[in-house]
């Protein structure tokens, strides 16, 4: 049995945000919204209670969760160290889209971290994860609220999709406001490495850090996580990208040879003013931060419409771009074609 909770987004009545709190002082599950994406939370302190969050998304039992916070200074009962870097971003970016990875206290239990030495931490400025953490009492452990390999739930609905009889309670509180995961980023290594890049721009952080790592195209995935299939629709995507110019005239010969084949193809434009012939063509945004906040809900429209390839236009990796991309390369199995 799942309660549906809806929770004002700019008000959350006090009283729901008790009901969901007590589910997860009790140890059970509630999926709630973030700024970010919808999160799948349960007390991080408690190893029976993450355990389940494993259980309900078919999570890999090696990919390490998220703990929130809602409180800058609570990030000192669960690290061993912060670095002068880290006190940085802290004091710049949270609450916010950031995540750090630090060196973690024995207080978070392995299950929560995999049985890394280090924990992943982040304080949300959704102001109902805000008040469901601070009435819990305990920070709470959360990855996004899909079942695993499934695009990230930006809506309510996508939870409802994914979790429905699969945990305690779901907020709907609307929209989440970016539409991509949290930007993770390693200090426990010189110089700090992003692990993902996220909702905060790489850009941002360049601004205060002057020396950080980034993953090549051709890296092994450095966190955990990053390995996995991810963020996939039913339908095949095809990403095309490149020569701006090109791309266009590409799309539209791909999606050609695919219903030549009998195939249902949709394409996802974010050019104003590129036309497509197809069987469903979504214009999803034109900027990186519109393109961000549309790209899971639109992989999951596709497959209810039965699409059965999904031909992407690929956006320029600069601010949330480069979250976008990361995203949507995965969410096509790397099926790139690059237009020169
Ligand atoms: P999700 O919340 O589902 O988007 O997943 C959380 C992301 O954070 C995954 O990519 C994890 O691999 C990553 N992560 C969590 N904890 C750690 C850690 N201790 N070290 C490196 N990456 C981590
Ligand atoms: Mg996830």
């Amino acid at each position: 049995m799942t309660i549906i909770l809806k929770i004002s987004r700019n008000s959350p009545e006090r009283a729901l945000i008790k009901q969901a709190a007590l589910i997860i002082k009790e140890g059970g599950l509630v999926a709630f919204p973030t700024e970010t994406v919808y999160g799948l939370g349960a007390d991080a302190l408690n190893a029976k209670a993450v355990e389940k969050i494993f259980a309900a998304k078919g999570r890999p039992a090696d990919n390490p969760l998220i703990v929130h916070i809602a409180d800058r200074k609570d990030v000192y009962k669960f690290v061993k160290e912060v670095p002068k870097e880290a006190e940085l971003l802290m004091k710049k970016f949270w609450p916010g889209p950031l995540t750090m990875v630090l060196k973690k206290k024995d207080i978070i239990p392995d299950i929560v971290t995999c049985g890394l030495g280090t924990v992943a931490v982040r304080m949300p400025s959704h102001r109902v994860a805000l008040a469901l953490i601070k009435e819990a009492g305990t920070p709470i452990a959360a990855p996004s609220a899909n079942l695993s390999g499934r695009p990230s739930p930006t809506d309510a609905s996508h939870v409802i999709e994914d979790l429905l009889g699969r945990v305690d309670v779901i907020i709907d509180s609307g929209k989440a406001y970016i539409g991509v995961e949290s930007t993770v980023i390693d200090l426990t290594v010189e110089p700090p490495l992003i692990l993902r890049p996220g909702g905060l721009p790489l850009e941002e952080i360049e601004k205060f850090l002057k020396n950080v790592g980034k993953e090549e195209k051709s890296d092994k995935p450095k966190s955990p996580g990053m390995k996995y299939t991810h963020y996939s629709p039913n339908a095949e995507v095809i990403v095309v990208e490149g020569y701006r110019g090109g791309v266009m005239k590409k799309v539209q010969e791909i999606v050609d040879e695919e219903r030549q084949k009998g195939r249902k193809v949709g394409v996802m434009a974010v050019v104003k003013g590129h036309k497509f012939d197809a069987d469903i063509v979504k214009f999803i945004g034109s900027t990186e931060k519109e393109v961000a906040k549309r790209l899971f809900r639109a992989l999951r429209d596709f497959d209810k419409e039965d699409i059965q390839v999904i031909i992407a236009e690929g956006v320029e990796e600069k601010g949330l771009g480069l979250a976008v991309m990361n995203r949507l390369r995965k969410a096509a199995g790397y099926n790139i074609v690059e237009v020169k």
